[in-house]
C-alpha cells in the first residue's frame, strides 16, 4: 500500500480546544530514519497517529505513498496499517500468553479471521520459524514459548519489535519505545530498532524523550514544540539557540529575575 514515504501537506490537528498539530508540512522518504523530539504535549503521538490514520486531520492532507489517507476506502486503509508496524510505549503484549503468540499476532493485520485464529493455537511450522528468526535478530530466540509476563520489561520490548516485524511492514512507528526502561537498556533497544530499520531499508519515525539517543542515532531530527515543526535537520545543525527554542519554558513559566 504504502512504499513507506509519507507527506503532511499544512496538516493540523485539534482535539476539542486543543490544537494538537498547526500547520505542520514534512516529508519522509523511503527507508528514512528521523526521531520526533520536543517537550512533552508537543505533538508528537499525533503526528505520528496521523500516518497510520488513527488521527484525522481537521485541514491539510496527509499523503502516504502516492494516496490521501483520508480519502482511503476502509480495506485500503487495513492495506495501510498492515504495511506499518507500530511499537507503543506500553508494549500491548498479551502478558499471559507465549512470546510466539505475542510475534505470531502480527501477522493478524494481512489474515482472515479464522486463519489468525490457527496461526495462535496450531501455527505452522514455516510461521514459527519466521517468529524464531525474527526472536533471534532482536536477541532473544531462547524465548520463543517463555511466557511474556515471565520476561524482563528490555526482553518485552523485543518481543513487541518482533511482533511489529513479523508483520511484515514497509515503515516502523515507534512512540517512546523506551520510556520505561533503564537507560543503558534504552539505548540497546533504540540501537536496535534503528538497525534492523536500516539494513532491511524500512522507514523509521520514532518519538524520543532522551534528546542524546536522538542525536546519537539517528540522521535526522524533526523538533516540535506546541505542535509545530521548529526544527528539521542533522543532529549538528541542532545548535544551542535552536536547542532552547525547542525546550524553552513557555513564558508564564520564566519568573521576573529571568530563572
Ligand atoms: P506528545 O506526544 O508530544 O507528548 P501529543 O501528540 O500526545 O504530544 O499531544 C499533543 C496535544 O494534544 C497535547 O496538548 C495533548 O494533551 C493533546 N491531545 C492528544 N491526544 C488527545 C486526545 N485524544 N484528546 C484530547 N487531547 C489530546
Amino acid at each position: 500500500m504504502t512504499g513507506g514515504a509519507f507527506t503532511l501537506a499544512d496538516v493540523s490537528v485539534r482535539f476539542g480546544d486543543t490544537a494538537a498539530l498547526r500547520s505542520v508540512s514534512l516529508h519522509v522518504g523511503v527507508g528514512e530514519l528521523v526521531a520526533l523530539v520536543g517537550p512533552s504535549g508537543a505533538g508528537k503521538t499525533t503526528l505520528l497517529r496521523l500516518l497510520n490514520g488513527s488521527a484525522r486531520a481537521v485541514t491539510g492532507m496527509v499523503t502516504a505513498g502516492e494516496r490521501d489517507v483520508a480519502g482511503l476506502a476502509p480495506s485500503d486503509l487495513r492495506s495501510l496499517r498492515a504495511s506499518i508496524g507500530v511499537v507503543h510505549q506500553d508494549l500491548r503484549l498479551v502478558p499471559n500468553l507465549r512470546v510466539s503468540q505475542n510475534v505470531l499476532s502480527g501477522g493478524f493485520g494481512r489474515q482472515g479471521f479464522w486463519s489468525a485464529v490457527r496461526s495462535q493455537w496450531r501455527p505452522r511450522r514455516a510461521d514459527l520459524g519466521r517468529a524464531h528468526a525474527l526472536l533471534d535478530r532482536v536477541g532473544i530466540a531462547e524465548k520463543l514459548f517463555h511466557r511474556v509476563d515471565r520476561l524482563s520489561g528490555g526482553q518485552q520490548q523485543r518481543v513487541a519489535i518482533a511482533r511489529a516485524l513479523y508483520q511484515d511492514p514497509r515503515v516502523i512507528l515507534a512512540d517512546e519505545p523506551v520510556a520505561s526502561v533503564d537507560p543503558a537498556r534504552a539505548r540497546d533497544t533504540v540501537e536496535l530498532l534503528r538497525d534492523i530499520c536500516r539494513e532491511r531499508g524500512l522507514t523509521l519515525l520514532m518519538s524520543l524523550h532522551n534528546l542524546d539517543l536522538a542525536r546519537e542515532f539517528f540522521p535526522r531530527l524533526v523538533g516540535l514544540r506546541d505542535g509545530r515543526i521548529v526544527f528539521d535537520g542533522a543532529p549538528n545543525d541542532l545548535d544551542r539557540d535552536r536547542f532552547d527554542e525547542l525546550y524553552r519554558l513557555p513564558a508564564q513559566e520564566v519568573s521576573d529575575d529571568g530563572t
